[in-house]
């Protein structure tokens, strides 16, 4: 039975089971009123599996979504049910336009026609809690979970094969910077939404090769489409970009691949579960039910014999609407480079979802949060709101709940899987450099390239 029709039977059955009690017209039809023992084992357990004190107040929520592999836990948990085993039987996954609507609807909250949260990059959901990028208006949110590591990466157009436009660009470095020069425009890179991931991906990947990315280039916020046309015609130079976008690259001919973020940051936190607190503060236990349900979607990715079906699912029409040929290659670790570089074929340089060679991919660390505003800082973003290391550290403990992911975890039997610290330890970057959680500032210091 499909997972559709199962639930609709479900639904079905709880429907028919209250009219029952009350209603003489169907226990005369059917001679005897349904039974619960009528009920599919599995459908059976999943209902009560759930303990009077970890029963949801609600069974809905509405999670935004943008339709790129980051989101594929979110879109398994809804599909194969795990949702609904934790009592989250209406959850609804929406798709999002851009980055900017899912912070618009988001601000507006599922009662004004929103979400309730959904994926995000990093640190949209600081950022909207500080009404930083929601003009002023402070939106509480939580960071409930880690959705994936790595499937980003950094894509060049076609006219600057063989410049050395690669994992180190050192020694293009003048090239880029004497672009101007020569072509009569600066190099230009875009990413999808200013201030967060993609843009500190490619921002850190110019800045270790010696480019400024604030002096030396253009790079500002632009649809993937228009970029990926731009690169084509010859008006776009390069795109910091997220899975199928890479594979698209090369496949079509348009670029190659500079680097893949698993090889600028090994196992780097990338996109995240979070919600508004609101809603979170309102319903604790339906959101360790998302949690859960999460949780187990997530491994659920990770087993390379469901790969398979998770393509087939995320590239359908109801999400990504996708071709399953262009999704495929990077849940098997495959990526093509071109420009003379070797391919990958290493189902860890790809998205991952639970586990990676560092640890638990799902616990939200504090110490990646501490990254993402210290970078913020490198950058000068938000120069008047986000000063110091300190206040960057007293936002984080309003928005990260790492907590309530450990309580699910340890609802949902997941113990062994819970981190002893809400810190990963010291961070190892490509070009040598080091994170420590314990000395930011050490950090900062270090980078040759910064607006601090
Ligand atoms: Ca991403």
């Amino acid at each position: 039975m499909s997972n559709f029709s199962r639930f609709s039977r479900r639904k079905f059955l709880i429907t028919a089971g209250a009219s029952a009690a009350s209603s003489v017209f169907l226990k005369g039809c059917l001679g005897n009123p349904p039974e619960t023992a009528n009920v599919p084992a599995a459908d059976a357990v999943n209902a009560a599996d759930i303990s009077p004190e970890q029963m949801p107040e609600t069974s809905t929520a509405k999670l935004g979504y943008i339709p790129i592999v980051e989101s594929a836990p979110l879109v398994i948990a809804k599909e194969k049910g795990f949702f609904a085993k934790y009592g989250m039987t209406d959850v609804e996954v929406s798709k999002q336009a851009n980055w900017a609507s899912a912070r618009d609807n988001v601000t507006i909250g599922s009662e004004g026609g929103g979400i309730d949260g959904g994926q995000w990059q990093m640190p949209m959901p600081h950022l909207i809690s500080e009404g930083i990028i929601t003009n002023g208006r402070k939106v509480p949110m939580y960071v409930l979970a880690q959705l994936n590591t790595q499937g980003n990466g950094i894509a060049i157009a076609g006219i600057h094969k063989g410049k050395g436009l690669q994992l180190d660009i050192s020694n293009a470095a003048d090239y880029i910077k004497g672009f101007e020069a020569s072509q009569g425009r600066k190099f230009k890179a875009a990413h999808t939404f200013p201030n967060v991931n993609q843009d500190f991906w490619i921002r850190y990947w110019f800045a270790a090769g010696g480019v400024d990315p604030d002096r030396d280039i253009d790079l500002l916020a632009v649809p993937p489409a228009e970029t990926v046309q731009g690169m084509r015609n010859g008006s776009m130079d390069a795109f910091s970009t997220g899975d199928p976008w890479p594979y698209r690259i090369v496949a079509d001919d348009i670029g190659h691949m500079a680097a893949l973020t698993h090889q600028i940051w090994k196992f780097h936190p990338e996109e995240y579960l979070a919600m508004r607190a609101d809603w979170v503060d309102k319903n604790p236990k339906a959101t360790k039910a998302l949690l859960k349900g999460l949780m187990e979607a997530q491994q659920w990715c990770d087993k390379p014999e469901n790969r398979a079906e998770l393509v087939q699912i995320c590239a359908g029409r109801n999400y990504f609407n996708i071709p399953v040929a262009v999704l495929t290659p990077p849940y098997e670790g495959k990526y093509e480079m071109g420009d003379g570089q070797q391919a990958f074929n290493d189902i860890k340089a790809g998205p991952l979802y639970w586990k990676d060679d560092l640890g638990n991919v799902s616990y939200p660390y504090k110490s990646h949060d501490l990254w993402f505003l210290t970078e913020s800082m490198r950058w000068g973003f938000h120069r008047d709101r986000l000063t110091d290391i300190d206040t960057a550290k007293k936002i984080i403990d309003a928005v990260n709940r790492e907590d309530l992911w450990k309580e699910a975890a340890k609802e949902a039997g997941f113990d062994a899987d819970i981190p002893t610290s809400t810190s990963r330890g010291v961070e190892k970057f490509f070009d040598g450099k080091e994170f420590d959680p314990e000395n930011p500032e050490a950090y900062l210091n270090s980078l040759a390239i910064k607006k601090v």
